[in-house]
């Protein structure tokens, strides 16, 4: 899995088609229950990454990590900002001075998700993104450490992606604005869990294509 020199802006304007084709969806959602804005602060990080995408394919990963990481800190406001923020930068450390694979990617991962579970105080079943990050991180680095091949892997991180959003539905939401309407969450999808769900399958989506027909 080499960020080869053009895949960063592929990625990166993969996901915001995705933020962008689905930006209704996900606002009504966020009204729903939250504020309305979380689009909006999405997309303000991610037109923030778009001019930076030839240099980011440039560096090393730690560093094109850390660099999405303190972009999204500065450009977005909203809770979400501070927690991609911290995963990039978290993510970044975990890669330093290590070589790219499925299985130092995963890892890596998982520790930028660990930090956005002591960042938020949250922890999984709270109706939060997490609900999709954790298992998302949970099956990616249960499948690269058992060698599973990347098509396969990809499928795997689509479905917990996929799974993950779906269990926010049934959730009362015990962190972030919508924590304050309580009971009244129950029945909504967690805008924040439907973007990453979103985000991800644009990745996994990009990725499955170039494995099938390698450059
Ligand atoms: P804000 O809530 O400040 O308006 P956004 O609307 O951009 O920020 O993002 C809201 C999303 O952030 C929620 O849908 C939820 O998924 C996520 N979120 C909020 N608080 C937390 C938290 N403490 N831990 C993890 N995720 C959180
Ligand atoms: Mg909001």
């Amino acid at each position: 899995m080499p960020f080869s020199y053009e895949l960063l802006p592929v990625l990166i304007k993969a996901i915001d088609d995705t933020i962008e084709n689905n930006a209704e969806e996900v606002t009504a959602l966020d009204q729903a229950i939250g504020d309305g804005d979380h689009v909006t602060n999405l997309q303000r990080g991610i037109h923030a990454l778009i001019p930076l995408g030839d240099e980011l394919g440039r560096l090393d990963w730690s560093d094109a990590m850390q660099k999405i990481g303190m972009t999204l800190l500065s450009s977005v406001g909203g809770a979400s900002g501070s927690l991609y923020g911290t995963l990039f930068i978290s993510m970044s450390k975990a890669a330093k001075g290590r070589e790219l694979t499925a299985e130092t990617f995963a890892e890596a991962f998982a520790q930028g998700v660990d930090a956005v579970k002591r960042r938020g105080r949250a922890e999984a079943g709270e109706k939060t993104m997490l609900d999709v990050l954790i298992p998302v991180a949970d099956s990616m680095q249960r499948a690269a450490k058992n060698g599973v091949p990347l098509p396969e892997l990809l499928r795997l991180v689509e479905d917990a992606a996929v799974a993950g959003v779906e269990s926010t539905r049934d959730m009362i939401a015990t962190k972030g604005r919508a924590s304050f309407l309580g009971e009244r969450t129950r029945g909504h999808l967690d805008a924040g869990a439907k973007t990453a769900q979103l985000m991800i399958c644009s990745v996994t989506a990009v990725m499955a294509d170039r494995s099938a027909s390698p450059t």
